[in-house]
């Protein structure tokens, strides 16, 4: 089965040099008249790579000390290695009501799928990789055919993953998200009793994952911390009970 290199863009989201987010595209490298073989570039950077394969690629173009063949595996932990910052920002264009404290991580325009038809064995022409985590053994999948149940905009904030659809309105406490994968394309999302597939425009499912779980480590960790101080609370009622037995 031939490799899709457009699967490189979606697994490295950030520039394994420069660290710009979505800035990989595939691009043509002429290799005779009417002949071309793909390569990656980036955007922002100019880096380069070419001899795209599955399992490495070649930085022909770019920071000297990254240049070189690497694995797929290396490329990617760079990308992952990088801690992410997360930035809660109020002023933002969306139809989503913030509540106090509330601000909005990443927003892209989305599709929901019905979850239990995907992964069929349909081929549409188009393969998408299943993810491996190391990227070593890059399988792809048939795009299962189906239809969107609804559009709309998806929005990530410090409190929620909220859909905004045409039909109706998801809401996702992240304190109470099952999970969060990547399967043949798509952004899965485990909440109450069901999964919720999401097709998401044009950026990479496996950076809303990687941010969907730093902002759900973050409300963890804020819950973590007691709002009252239990102790007191507790010491309050024994010396109550001392009280009540001295009477
Ligand atoms: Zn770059």
């Amino acid at each position: 089965m031939a490799f899709d290199p457009r699967l490189v863009p979606e697994v490295l989201w950030r520039c394994p040099v420069c660290g710009e987010e979505e800035s990989l595209h595939v691009v043509k490298k002429r290799t005779g008249i009417l002949s071309s073989k793909p390569a990656i570039a980036c955007r922002q950077c100019n880096a380069r790579w070419e001899d795209i394969s599955g399992e490495s690629m070649t930085l022909v173009e770019g920071d000297e000390g990254h240049q070189g063949r690497r694995s797929m595996a290396e490329w990617s932990a760079t990308v992952y290695a990088e801690k992410l910052i997360l930035n809660a920002e109020k002023d933002v264009d969306t139809a989503v009501l913030l509540r106090d404290g509330e601000g909005v991580i990443k927003k892209v325009s989305a599709a929901v799928f019905p979850v239990g038809r995907l992964g069929g064995t349909r081929s549409t022409g188009r393969r998408y990789l299943v993810y491996t985590p190391n990227f070593k053994i890059p399988r792809s999948s048939p795009l299962p055919k189906m239809q969107p149940v609804d559009h709309g905009e998806l929005v990530l904030t410090n409190q929620r993953i909220v859909f905004d659809g045409n039909r109706r309105v998801l809401n996702m406490e992240l304190s109470h998200l099952l999970s969060a994968e990547v399967r043949n394309h798509f952004l899965e999302l485990g909440y109450g009793d069901r999964k919720y597939a999401f097709h998401l425009g044009k950026e990479s499912p496996f950076k809303w994952k990687t941010y969907i779980e730093a902002a759900f480590q973050a409300v963890q960790e804020q819950r973590r911390k007691p709002r009252t101080p239990r102790r007191t609370r507790k010491k309050a009622t024994e010396e109550k009970t001392t009280e009540k037995n001295a009477d």
